[in-house]
């Protein structure tokens, strides 16, 4: 069996919902563009009726689809990256599993792969997500943009494709905790961006809690750049600083006015302000240190149980 052309890759939690109309419209729109495929589906430990729903979906199309049960949930970008490990296409495109990337788009990112870009990324027109998501994520962009310089319009828009060559190096990456679009971005030499169509969530709630988002944002930010250190360490430098000056000035006033009592709240709020500075660095220092102590360990990323595949063996018989 040669290796197909495309190789479509969905992380699944808790989809039992969305999993039939996401297959039945997934293979409607590959089976139309006239090139070999595969699908490869993760099952991040969901705890609903996905495993026999996949189950279902695999016996129907073993040539085509693959299964890979994780035994518990180790997150969206795990289950991505296991099943880039398993991918074989010349092109990998990344999909949610609750249809708010509509598969008929496929085609439009294809173009543009086949227009020689090596990472195609998407930005959702009309998104349908809460107001406070599309806020938060308008300020989250440009913070990230000016901490890690990775450009990305849509950073919560997993709708992308990606070369054979750019999956391999994120694949050789070994992160524990990353965020593939950025990884992918950082390694991309000619990336693009389409627009694509986005639906509300088809069924089911989103597994995103803003706790989750602001650990996702953590990782960003640490995981591709040193500037939350470096700017702790500026703020240092200035506050050390001020202090000398500071106390250049109560030196020449003591000598001049003479020894001063009041003002102890300016004290206490000056002290505070600096106790807050100090705690906050502590924090930043402590992200870093947090994963580094995670790679280190080098536990497994993740930990697979079961793979549903077709082999070359039982073709022939
Ligand atoms: N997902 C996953 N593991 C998790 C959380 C989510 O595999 O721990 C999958 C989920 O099934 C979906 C995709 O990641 O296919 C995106 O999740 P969701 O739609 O909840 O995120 P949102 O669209 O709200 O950002
Ligand atoms: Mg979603």
């Amino acid at each position: 069996m040669s290796d197909p052309y495309l190789s479509v890759v969905i992380p699944i939690y808790n989809e039992a919902d969305n999993l039939e109309t996401l297959f039945s419209r997934l293979t409607n729109v590959l089976d139309n563009i006239g090139r070999s495929y595969e699908i490869v589906l993760t099952n991040d430990g969901s705890q609903d009726r996905s495993e026999e729903i996949l189950q279902s979906i695999y016996q129907r199309r073993p040539k085509n689809i693959r299964v890979i049960h994780f035994n518990g949930n180790f997150g969206q970008h795990m289950a991505i990256m296991a099943a880039f490990e398993k991918a074989r296409g010349e092109v990998i495109i990344t999909l949610d599993a609750d249809l708010q990337n509509p598969p008929e788009e496929i085609p439009k990112l294809l173009e543009k792969i086949d227009a020689g870009h090596d990472v195609v990324g998407s930005i959702r027109q009309l998104r349908r997500d809460s107001w406070f998501r599309r806020i938060a994520s308008v300020i989250n962009n440009s913070i990230r943009y000016r901490i890690t310089k990775i450009r990305m319009t849509d950073q919560g828009c997993m709708f992308r494709a990606y070369r054979k060559h750019i999956v391999k190096l994120m694949v050789a990456s070994r992160e524990t905790s990353t965020f593939i679009p950025a990884l992918a971005c950082s390694y991309a030499t000619n990336p693009t961006e389409v627009e694509v169509a986005h639906d509300a969530r088809e069924a089911g709630k989103s597994k995103y809690r803003l706790y989750d988002l602001l650990r996702l944002n953590f990782d960003l930010m640490t995981g591709f750049s040193l500037v939350p250190l470096q700017v702790f360490t500026l703020a240092g430098i200035m506050v050390s600083i001020f202090s000398l000056l500071f106390v250049f000035y109560l030196f020449v006033r003591r000598i001049i006015v003479g020894p001063e009592a009041d003002g102890l709240f300016t004290l206490f709020a000056i002290l505070f302000f600096l106790i807050g500075i100090v705690l906050l660095g502590l924090g930043i220092t402590g992200e870093y240190i947090g994963r580094i102590y995670q790679e280190v360990r080098k536990r497994p990323r993740y930990v697979i149980r079961e793979i549903l595949e077709h082999s070359d063996e039982s073709a022939q018989s």
